[in-house]
């Protein structure tokens, strides 16, 4: 495949040279698939690090953390969400990660509004998993194209026609392998190039803590050193070849096919082919869409979107990080930038990029890079930064909540540091806090995707905000936007509450689907419509 990368078009402008250059993408996947092994092996042959292990250690990882991370850490999972950058082949990668706990999803989601492709990463054995689906969906509603990487090929597991089919008929997206396993599962011995017809042949290290050799082989080599095995994987590619799952660039633009690889993460199979595929197929960065329907192309003067804002990264400053994907223009530490919400300036002085758990400063960035921003207080999640030019980008989603509960100060002398952690909280989109008019400003109502926002929430209210807090369960499990003059009838409905967003969106929230149904039924003219990417809707 060495051959296929293109070199990065000439551009008249140096932004729309560098946008060009950029591959800015996220990893998904079900936990246990393998996302931090496989962002290991990718930083590792991009050179970023020399050894692997050194990208997202799970235990043991020393250094300046908060406590409520610390709390994340003993459970083994990760919440911190960072971008890793490394060049490869003339070619800036931008890898942002993602959390690997499914409670955790609403923050990946907002990662996915800030990457130009996914890869789907599906392990060998367990096929595509709930939470793969989960995010699947969003990359659907959003339009980004899939990549699909089959991992853990070294060990036994379903074959892979059975994958391909599986594959397509839970996402509906044509498989379209560009290389093929020569071996079954658990005899992982080297792919097919789909595109030269030569076999790519693997060879182990200890450990996989190198980069592993492989050989290319031309298909009459290949036969004689494999025998049957060779012959399986060609017939299996004249399957492919008659169905018609070859690989598309327009489909694959379109979300309709996935181009699909072959993987082992941890004995560094199958890496090099998928960075290949991220530059010569994925998109670079380009024009985005603002709220007002008109592009702002990767050229125009700076321009940049909040994705994420996340406090206590460095106990020692208490300070408050907020991640901005830069879409359009060449970004300059220091640099004026305003803020479209609220019209004010905002100060670049502190910029930081960011890079595994390592903060340096960034002294520029191009469209499709990452820069972290400090003493981001007045920043919120879906946040448009720009200079020169206004622009306002459409707000990130907000995902359906699953889980709702409601908050008391534990100690009502405490209400004035309860109502800052809430506002706080809210606008970093650790949960979404509601107002209830049934129950009043003193016991909002917190929202969440997966239950563990709500242990953040607790956590970070006693320690960070010096206001516990009781969390009573609600018995809701859907949600839907209605509109302020469907309020009142809604709000008389049994097992149904109205609930009001900052934004002043009325949410009505329900027991369950049976209920809405009712509702709905009872009710034909209330709007009622699902929110974004709501896998019920
Ligand atoms: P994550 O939860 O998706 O980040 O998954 P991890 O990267 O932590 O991997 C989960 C487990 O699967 C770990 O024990 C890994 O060593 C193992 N693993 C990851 N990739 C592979 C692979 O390609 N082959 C095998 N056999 N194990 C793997």
């Amino acid at each position: 495949m060495t051959a296929q990368v293109p070199d990065p078009e000439p551009a008249a402008d140096p932004v729309t040279a560098q946008a060009a250059r950029r591959r800015t993408f996220a990893v998904i996947s079900h936990p246990d698939a393998g996302k931090s092994t496989l962002t290991e092996a990718l930083a590792l042959h991009g050179g970023a690090i020399a050894e692997a292990g050194h990208v997202k250690a799970k235990s043991g990882r020393r250094g300046v953390v908060s406590d409520w991370q610390e709390m994340e850490r003993a459970r083994g999972i990760s919440i911190s969400s960072a971008a890793l950058q490394f060049e490869y082949r003339d070619h800036v990668v931008n890898l942002l990660d993602t959390p690997g706990h499914a409670d955790f999803s609403e923050d990946t989601y907002r990662v996915l509004a800030a990457v130009d492709c996914a890869v789907m990463l599906v392990d060998a054995a367990k096929g595509m998993e709930r939470q793969t689906m989960k995010l699947f969906d969003v990359c659907a509603y959003r339009g980004l194209p899939v990549i699909t990487v089959i991992n853990k090929w070294d060990r036994p597991g379903q074959e892979a026609l059975a994958l391909m089919d599986e594959i397509e008929s839970r996402t509906g997206m044509v498989p379209t392998p560009l290389t093929w396993p020569v071996g079954i599962a658990g005899d992982f011995r080297g792919v097919l190039d789909r595109r030269t017809g030569d076999y790519v042949r693997f060879s182990r290290t200890a450990g996989g803590a190198t980069r592993a050799p492989q050989d290319r082989l031309d298909a009459g080599t290949a036969a004689e050193r494999e025998g049957d095995v060779w012959h399986t994987a060609v017939e299996e590619v004249a399957l492919l070849e008659a169905s018609g799952a070859v690989h598309d660039p327009e489909t694959f633009a379109a979300g309709a096919s996935t181009p699909v690889l072959f993987a082992s993460a941890v004995l560094n199979f199958g890496v090099d082919q998928l960075l290949d595929v991220l530059l010569a197929s994925a998109p670079a960065p380009s024009a985005r869409r603002a709220a007002d329907g008109h592009a702002r192309p990767v050229g125009a003067p700076f321009s940049g979107q909040v994705f994420k804002v996340q406090a206590g990264m460095d106990r020692a400053h208490r300070d408050r990080m907020a991640f901005v994907r830069v879409c359009s223009g060449h970004f300059e530490r220091g640099m004026a930038v305003v803020n479209s919400r609220t019209g004010r300036s905002f100060s670049t002085k502190y910029a930081q990029q960011v890079f595994g758990s390592d903060r340096s400063g960034a002294e520029e960035a191009w469209p499709g890079d990452v820069v972290g921003l400090v003493n981001a207080s007045s920043l919120h999640v879906g946040d448009t930064l720009y200079a020169d030019e206004p622009v306002t980008f459409p707000p990130i989603p907000a995902f359906a909540p699953e889980h709702f509960v409601v908050a008391r100060a534990r100690d009502v002398s405490r209400y004035k540091q309860f109502q800052r952690g809430m506002a706080e909280l809210d606008s970093e989109g650790v949960v979404q806090v509601l107002r209830s008019d049934r129950r009043g400003d003193q016991s909002p109502v917190l929202a969440a995707v997966g239950p563990m926002q709500f242990d953040v929430v607790t956590h970070r209210m006693e320690h960070e905000f010096h206001a516990p807090v009781i969390l009573e369960p609600l018995g809701y499990s859907v949600a839907r936007r209605t509109i302020p003059t469907d309020v009142e009838v809604l709000d008389a409905q049994r097992n149904v509450e109205v609930l009001w967003r900052i934004d002043g969106t009325p949410l009505a929230v329900f027991s369950d689907a049976w209920r809405l149904s009712a509702v709905q039924r009872d009710h034909p003219r209330l709007v009622l419509e699902p929110l974004a990417a709501d896998r019920s809707a």
